[in-house]
């Protein structure tokens, strides 16, 4: 159960006055809120601990790399990791995303190799195989999806061949909701000889994961999407594969050795992270995990399934709204389209009333094209969110639907 006296402690931005609303947030899917925790841990690092990390021997160096190498221990207990080297910290799922494509893609696919990816996935998902394949030479694949939007896998499995090198493929879809059947397409990309890399950016608060069972070869997430600051997140890979892979950028931190003539590069995880990393972030994305843990993921996840519901059920009392997404294994996200209004209509009559929902294409373009609309409104929502805040969607959809003569 989750302790709401608690939560409104932790979130201030649930009760402040913005502008004329005390606004209900129904965006967590672009990002979460941030609670106090989090806050406090990057003022502490900035006001009172400031230093950079992994170069000094004095007392504040020492604490921030102590704070910030803390953060690589709580991930990987997260993540169910074996090894703390597994975890590299980036800026997020993109960067993480490109790094694979950058330094595993180009070391490892030839022309003709084949790319498997889902029709849902996210423009970070997309374009880094694009450029990818101008570079060279493989071949982008799509596994199809049903109406209801989830992947069609007797579908999606006649894709993998032989000439399958590997598979990026979104664990929850951010613009509907599904909850991707990973382990299956784990086990059939590693049937075919392929590694797998799922991107992890809205699944890391809505579903339990366990790197190691999932045995997926990487792993792409970002901190600010659970409740962590933005600008940070990681990427989980499997350390042999790491280890051969080459560095995504140069700098200070990732070598062992420099000469004019050859460097040597560090050991993992330092290998990939060039330069002077966000060391805030990083501390404030340990309190994030640190917070979770002491919520407990599963109570996060039950509150967020009996909002889903109840929301569903709410949503769909409304004449001439459609859900977008309504798989049978499903995360907290409420897409949907209202017959006669654009998206954009919705959110600005909305607005209005204090809310904060999200609307357009979602970086999912070619998603909105197989499911055969613009763009769609998007209710997500998180462990502040209560019926109430769903109740006041409905009675201002409701309001909109009168006033628009729908
Ligand atoms: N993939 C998915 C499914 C996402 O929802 C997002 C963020 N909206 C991303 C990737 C990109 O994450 P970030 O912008 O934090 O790099």
């Amino acid at each position: 159960m989750i302790d709401y006296k608690f939560i409104l402690e932790n979130f201030p931005q649930i009760s402040t006055k913005t502008r004329d609303h005390v606004i209900t947030y129904l965006d967590s899917a672009a990002t979460t809120l941030k609670p106090k925790a989090v806050v406090e841990a990057v003022d502490t690092y900035y006001l009172k601990e400031c230093a950079n990390v992994h170069r000094g021997i004095h007392t504040l160096s020492e604490i921030s790399t102590d704070k910030y190498e803390k953060t690589r221990d709580l991930l990987k207990d997260y993540l169910g990791a074996e090894h703390r080297e597994e975890i590299i910290f980036t800026k997020g799922t993109t960067e993480s995303l490109n790094m694979v494509a950058r330094t595993y893609g180009e070391e490892n696919l030839k022309p003709g190799d084949e790319i498997n990816i889902s029709y849902m996935e996210h423009h970070s998902n997309i374009v880094p195989w694009q450029l990818l394949s101008e570079r060279t030479g493989t071949v982008l694949k799509i596994m199809p999806i049903n109406d209801q939007g989830e992947i069609i896998l007797e579908e999606a499995f006649k894709l993998f061949t032989s000439k399958t090198k590997l598979v990026s493929v979104v664990f929850v879809s951010n613009s509907l909701g599904t909850i991707n059947p990973v382990k299956e397409i784990i086990n059939k990309a590693h049937e075919v000889g392929a590694v797998c890399l799922l991107d992890g950016a809205q699944a890391t608060t809505h579903e339990k994961i366990n790197v190691k069972e999932l045995d997926c070869d990487f792993l792409a997430l970002s901190a600010h999407k659970m409740f962590g600051p933005t600008g940070v997140g990681a990427l989980y890979g499997k350390k042999v594969l790491l280890e051969k892979m080459p560095p995504f950028m140069g700098g200070g931190d990732m070598i062992d050795l420099v000469t004019f003539e050859k460097t040597t590069y560090n050991d993992l995880p330092y290998k990939f992270e060039a330069g002077t990393p966000n060391i805030a972030g990083v501390i404030g994305f340990g309190a994030a995990i640190e917070f979770i843990n002491s919520i407990g993921l599963e109570n996060i996840i039950a509150h967020e399934q009996e909002l889903l519901e109840y929301g569903t059920k709410k949503l769909k009392e409304i004449k001439g709204l459609r859900l977008i997404g309504e798989a049978k294994h499903k995360a907290s996200v409420l897409s949907f389209v209202i017959e006669g209004t654009h998206s954009h209509d919705i959110a600005s009559f909305t607005t209005q009333d204090g809310l904060a929902i999200r609307t357009g294409h979602h970086c999912t373009q070619p998603l909105m094209k197989r499911m055969n609309v613009p763009a769609t409104a998007r209710a997500s929502l998180s462990i502040y969110n209560t019926k109430e805040d769903i109740d006041k969607l409905y009675n201002s959809l409701m309001k909109m639907i009168d006033i628009f003569g729908l």
